[in-house]
């Protein structure tokens, strides 16, 4: 209709005509929706309301524009989603005529061009060329033309620097701040990588590598305990626990040298251990332990602070006193055994390997978890598997259980909880607090920029926060907690943050695996049976059990299993569920599968080593395969075989199954 317009009225008429009558026809839509249809609008389009009036909130008049320029939902949603906003129906209707007002004139301007047209060959005049293809760039324009509005908006009141000391600054040099600073190197840039603490962060010095260690010992102490099981006779480990947690601190020494700063000088990066704060999105403020105080201008700044251990505000708690996995490492370095009695606050993964690992060196754990099952984002059997494997151990897990405070009692101290509305009280000599992870948020300038946090640096989907020149990865962007996805993030952010002038790369979380290293090992990548149900997603279930696997048998491990989500009547990979002994190995190849789209009839036709772990993998590609055998087809090869042997008469005798 707006060419049609262009055609009839021309350029001038035409855009006047179609403004008006455009927006007061967007308005007549809102009022309805506002005054009449509300509950018809609200049923039928309610989910996509909520980031609208998110962002009308934020921003209304500005958010609206942005949608007129450049329509991310069609204008008939927007009109009647915007009647049931807060915003004013004045606002409204001004603010939609001047956001639609350049698309109007590009669409009239064609139609004036198509009305001139008087042969076929007018078709491929210039002017008429030009015009359709303003139409189709114009949505890019617009776009980037908002970027800059969007920026000048941010930035405003800042004095951007002329220059700048480098092209990259990270604050934090755990997983995320690493790789991105690793990258920025890589590709020849200035890059300033900026540590409070601990070169390597969580993972090398209170997460990944020290409690691999750990769960390696308590492992062996366990699988000594049930030699029996082996053929040798059982023994019970002696060991000093002083020299297993000294173990643990020598491994982490020993992967130490991949973070350290030398290293990463070596490859470039330049490595200040020091406390960083963000002062303009462009300056870091870099406070000296001697007390100089430094500032670095930059073009782009990576935030990779991390997270740190949840405490929860439990009465009593300072008084008992209490260990995380920031100071456990240190302070059972210092026993001569495993604390008698130890109680794991909390039933998530760190939890759980922590609690199996004191059990099997020797303490009494008690496990208290508030919910109904531990390792709730699992399904439920495997929440049952883990719960069996840690009782297992000893582990006493206590779900449904609610911590309420601690007490002391002269030397003895106390937990209490709840349990279907009756008080329990827990005796114990340490308390391991693992009830989650919280992103560290404060004393860094975030506040003062006005950066936007909920939980996590709230960013777009190039990890961007609210200026477009600081990006956020690793825990303090979450929404996960894994090295691996740390470092899958700083990729995209240090990408986007040095070339995101020229392109810009979504974050891409489609196949993210992660590993709980219980004993056996729980592996996941994609939905799962529970994701599945919730979500109301249609998926095909193929098991492949472990206790049938000839290498697990000769390993003593026969159990646990194989769980493929697919798509029902095909063999696309939707999730996987892997219980077992390295299941967290097993499950790469079905990350590589779903990343690159390969089925499982590609790991059905792939060759697997006897005997091995992996061909777990295959077998359960095979039980998918068995399910779907044309079952018509046997039949008839059946009966084809059966002539071939010269006996006719029996081929009727063929089963169906
Ligand atoms: C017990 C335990 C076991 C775990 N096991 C696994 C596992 O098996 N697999 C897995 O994938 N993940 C595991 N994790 C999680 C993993 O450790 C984290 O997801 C990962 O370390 C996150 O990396 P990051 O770079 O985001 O943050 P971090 O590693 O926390 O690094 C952030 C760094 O920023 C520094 N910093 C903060 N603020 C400033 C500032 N203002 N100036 C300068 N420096 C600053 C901090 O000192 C810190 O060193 C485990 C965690 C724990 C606690």
């Amino acid at each position: 209709m707006t060419l049609a317009a262009g055609a009839l009225f021309g350029l001038m008429w035409g855009t006047i005509i179609v403004s008006f009558a455009s927006s007061i026809g967007a308005t007549l839509a809102f009022l309805v929706s506002r005054y009449l249809l509300i509950d018809t609008v609200q049923n039928k389009f309610g989910d996509r309301l909520k980031s609208i009036n998110e962002g009308i909130q934020r921003d209304g008049a500005f958010y609206l524009f942005t949608l007129r320029l450049v329509p991310v939902f069609p204008f008939f949603l927007i009109n009647l989603l915007m009647g049931l906003t807060a915003i004013r129906a004045a606002t409204f209707y001004w603010v939609s005529q001047l956001g639609m007002l350049a698309g109007t004139l590009v669409f009239v301007n064609a139609g004036t061009q198509l009305a001139q047209l008087n042969s076929l060959s007018g078709i491929l005049s210039p002017s008429l060329l030009l015009s359709f293809a303003l139409i189709g760039i114009f949505p890019l324009i617009a776009k980037k033309g908002l970027g800059v509005m969007r920026a000048r908006r941010v930035y405003d009141g800042y004095q951007k620097p002329k220059t700048f000391d480098r092209n990259l600054i990270v604050i934090g040099a755990g997983a995320g701040g690493l790789v991105s600073a690793y990258i920025a190197a890589a590709v020849k840039a200035k890059v300033t990588l900026i540590e409070a603490h601990k070169m390597g962060g969580d993972c090398l010095n209170y997460g990944c590598v020290p409690s691999k260690a750990l769960i390696k010992s308590a492992k062996l102490a366990n699988q000594m305990r049930n030699a029996g099981h082996y053929g040798l006779d059982d023994a019970i480990p002696k060991f000093s626990f002083r020299k297993v947690m000294q173990r643990v601190h020598e491994v982490v020494a020993k992967v130490e040298p991949h973070d350290s700063v030398e290293r990463y000088e070596e490859l470039g990066v330049e490595v200040i251990q020091a406390y960083a704060k963000l002062v303009d999105p462009w300056t870091v403020e870099i406070k000296h332990s001697d007390g100089r105080v430094q500032h670095l201008t930059s073009r782009a700044i990576v935030l990779a602070t991390g997270a740190s251990p949840f405490v929860p505000p439990l009465p009593g708690l300072d008084d008992v006193g209490y260990v995380t996995s920031d100071t456990m490492w240190d302070e059972f370095a210092k026993l001569d055994e495993a604390p008698k009695r130890l109680v794991v606050l909390g039933g998530g993964p760190i939890g759980c390997e922590l609690a199996q690992s004191f059990a099997r060196l020797g303490s009494e754990v008690i496990q208290v978890e508030m919910a109904p099952r531990i390792m709730m984002r699992e399904d439920e059997e495997v929440s049952e598997l883990a719960k069996a494997s840690l009782e297992r151990d000893g582990v006493t897990v206590l779900t449904l259980h609610k911590a309420l405070r601690c007490e002391k009692n002269g030397e003895s101290k106390h937990l209490i909880v709840e349990h279907d509305g009756v008080e329990k009280i827990i005796e114990f000599d340490a308390l391991l607090c693992a009830v989650g992870r919280v992103a560290r948020l404060s004393g860094f300038g975030l506040e003062e920029l006005g950066i936007e946090t909920n939980r996590t640096i709230v960013t777009n989907e190039y990890l961007e926060t609210g200026y477009p020149n600081i990006f956020a990865a690793g825990d303090v962007a979450g929404p996960y907690q894994f090295t691996h996805t740390a470092a899958h993030q700083a990729w995209y952010a240090a990408v986007n943050a040095l070339f995101g002038h020229l392109k810009k790369f979504k974050v891409d979380y489609r196949v993210i695996p992660w590993t709980t290293f219980l004993d056996p090992e729980v592996a996941r990548v994609g939905l799962n049976e529970q994701e599945a149900k919730e979500k109301g997603i249609a998926v095909e279930v193929t098991r492949y059990g472990l206790d049938d696997l000839d290498r697990a048998i000769a390993d003593g491990a026969a159990y646990g299993f194989v769980k493929v989500l697919t798509v029902p009547g095909k063999d696309r990979i939707l999730g996987v569920t892997i219980v077992g002994e390295y299941a967290g190995d097993l499950m790469a190849e079905f990350v590589l599968a779903m990343k690159h789209g390969l089925g499982l009839n590609k790991i059905l036709g792939t060759i697997h080593a006897y005997p091995t772990w992996a061909e777990a993998n295959k077998y359960a590609a095979g039980e998918w395969k068995r399910a779907h055998a044309p079952q018509k087809v046997l039949l008839w090869l059946g009966r084809y075989h059966t002539w071939r042997r010269g006996s006719p008469s029996k081929t009727a005798k063929v089963s169906k199954n």
